[in-house]
């Protein structure tokens, strides 16, 4: 994890590995403080707390959860005194998206030898995963902290003078996708609508509010994004994810067209240039969320998260590359 500073009074905290659950943090040094998604365990939390803490004068006054994702809400209990802003959905999403629990009971099962064996044999990509995410991680203590300050359309910061937005961009990845923009600084912090050098995973949300979200960012033409995912970028961040999105929606609707299914699409879909982003098997998630708009499903329909990672690491076997969530 390092710290960069992206502007005058705008930092960002990144995790380099750049893998599932490696979400970045925003810090604005303004008017209190803002954090920007609080990490996605409490050692991770902690270490991002250090590391801001070399440049603010104190716990920061106000924390912005950008969606309901456990990776960008799980360090919320360590900022115990600040108001906690997000869209007006996130607070219902959470529990059922973000049960830390759940990820906990996935971790533990790695470690009992039978419950090894058995997945080994029935999932081996929730194997996969627990093992990668076993390597960093441990959710145990988690307890959820929910945002209080509620918003819909668009909510307003006054930082010293200093105007700072926050914009509903959802459903796009999420449900509560937020974007955070400081124009007085030309930075904006993307949430997860920008995953940069990785394979986005989206959950809710349509490909039409995802494009629609990164055509708005490129608008507003920011000279620093900070992305939810992956390096510090300029608006290439946007446009990439743009190609991204646009590149596996026609290729899934071509192969949806020929009645392939989702997974021997997803092992057709030629990687192209996104093989040397990280995780590029996760496309499956990408072409599943499309063949469910091409039946209509609804843009919020669950999501069997075994069969998804079981699936993430067949297309990964099926192309003959790294397992990688
Ligand atoms: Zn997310």
């Amino acid at each position: 994890m390092k710290m960069e500073q992206v502007s005058k009074s705008c930092f960002a905290v990144l995790n380099q590995k750049n893998r599932m659950c490696d979400a970045n943090s925003g810090l604005i040094n303004l008017g209190g403080g803002v954090v920007i998604d609080t990490q996605s365990d409490l050692s991770h939390a902690r270490q991002m707390i250090e590391l801001f803490g070399k440049v603010w004068p104190g716990m920061p006054h106000r924390v912005v959860n950008t969606h309901e994702d456990g990776d960008h809400v799980w360090g919320n209990q360590l900022f115990d005194s600040a108001e906690i802003i997000a869209h007006r959905t996130v607070p219902n999403r959470i529990p059922h998206v973000a049960d830390p629990r759940e990820s906990q009971e996935l971790l533990n099962g790695v470690s009992r030898v039978f419950s090894r064996w058995i997945l080994r044999v029935f999932h081996p990509g929730v194997l996969a995963i627990a093992t990668q995410l076993q390597q960093d991680y441990d959710f145990n203590d988690i307890k959820l902290a929910l945002p209080t300050t509620l918003f819909d359309e668009r909510h307003v910061l006054n930082l010293g003078g200093t105007e700072v937005d926050l914009i509903y961009v959802g459903p796009c990845h999420q449900v509560g996708d937020t974007i955070v923009h400081v124009p007085a600084e030309r930075v904006l912090f993307a949430g997860d609508v920008i995953f940069r050098q990785s394979a986005p995973i989206g959950w809710a949300g349509t490909y039409e509010k995802w494009l629609k979200a990164l055509d708005l960012i490129i608008w507003l033409d920011p000279d620093v994004i900070v992305p939810g995912h992956g390096p510090v970028c300029g608006i290439e961040g946007a446009m990439e994810m743009k190609a991204y999105l646009e590149y596996v929606h026609e290729e899934s609707r071509r192969c949806f067209d020929r009645g392939l299914t989702v997974i021997e699409a997803s092992r057709r879909t030629d990687l192209g240039p996104y093989a040397q982003w990280h995780g590029p098997a996760r496309l499956y998630a990408n072409v599943e969320r499309a063949y469910r708009e091409f039946r209509n499903e609804p843009a919020d329909a669950p999501w069997d998260s075994a069969k998804t990672f079981d699936a993430v690491y067949s297309v990964a076997k099926a192309k003959g590359i790294e397992v990688e969530f």
